[in-house]
């Protein structure tokens, strides 16, 4: 672990040259190299138990509410009937906690390449492995891109929630993915991906942007913070086969009793509008 100093762990990565983000670790629970990729599990002093994957932050106790409920209920509260979902990686079980909760969905189906992350979880981090308990869901094992070849006009909303585009992931940020995601949806269905941060990987985000215009009718990114990743921010990109579809009106309004019910910390129909408001330098930069 060249990663660890003195109890110190810092996210050194070729994606993000010069700079670092760091936590002190108090004890580490479980590292592996699986066949896929170096799982490490934390407790930290400050952010609770820490998913680390191929020396990248995954997801932190503290926040990973964040990302996990914005990843979900900003595509599936884009869309009127969101029945079948798919979720490509999230081998954590956070985005199957979340799309669980909401009231229209009745099947969830996940693909996530490794079993390793899946048992650590379930083991070290209950909190979003409760994910996988939904008996909404099922449950495979296996690369999100090949699956993806093998399903058309299946579902209303696919989220990928993988990790950056270095390893295993590297086939899910590609134009020829959007394309198959496309036709495995239902007429009107949605993708919404994670796709990288606009001050550290604006070309990313572009890009992947891009790939998903040229594939779809109607195309966005909306981001949400997190202040455990790369400068504290994360996007998606967000597809519709809906020509008529506004992204920033949510289908589904949710009361703040609503919230509550859904046990809901960050997102609201109030933040899903304003995901979509982009800084200047983002909107130029988009266009
Ligand atoms: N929230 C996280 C982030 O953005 O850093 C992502 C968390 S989730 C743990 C990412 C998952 O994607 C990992 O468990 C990884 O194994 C999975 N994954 C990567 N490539 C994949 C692929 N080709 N097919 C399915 N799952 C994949």
């Amino acid at each position: 672990m060249d990663k660890l100093k003195n109890n110190w762990f810092s996210e050194a990565c070729e994606m993000w040259p010069g700079a670092t983000f760091s936590f002190e670790v108090k004890k580490i629970l479980h590292s592996e190299k699986s066949d896929y990729q170096d799982i490490l599990v934390c407790e930290s002093t400050s952010l609770g138990k820490v998913l680390v994957l191929d020396g990248i932050i995954q997801c932190t106790e503290k926040d990973e509410f964040s990302y996990q409920e914005m990843i979900s209920f900003l595509p599936l509260c884009c869309h009127k009937n969101p029945e079948k979902v798919l979720i490509v990686g999230g081998g954590d079980g956070g985005v199957a906690r979340e799309v669980a909760k909401h009231p229209k969905v009745k099947e969830i189906v996940q693909v996530e390449i490794d079993a390793k992350v899946i048992e650590v979880s379930k083991k070290y981090l209950p909190f979003m492995a409760v994910g996988f308990d939904s008996p909404k869901l099922k449950l495979h094992v296996g690369d999100g891109f090949e699956f993806m070849k093998n399903h058309s006009q299946e579902f209303d909303v696919i989220i990928t929630d993988s990790s950056d585009p270095v390893g295993p992931a590297v086939n899910l940020f590609q134009e020829n993915y959007f394309a198959l995601m496309k036709s495995a949806l239902r007429p009107n269905g949605i993708v919404c991906s994670q796709a990288g941060t606009v001050w550290n990987d604006l070309e990313l985000v572009s890009n992947t942007l891009k790939f998903c215009k040229n594939q779809f009718p109607k195309a966005t990114y909306g981001y949400a913070t997190v202040p455990t990743y790369p400068s504290g921010q994360i996007g998606f990109v967000i597809g519709s086969l809906d020509s008529e579809i506004k992204f920033d009106e949510p289908q589904l309004v949710l009361t703040s009793e609503d919230e509550k019910a859904m046990n809901l910390k960050y997102y609201n129909s109030e933040i899903h509008k304003a995901a979509f408001v982009l800084p200047t330098f983002v909107k130029n930069h988009l266009a």
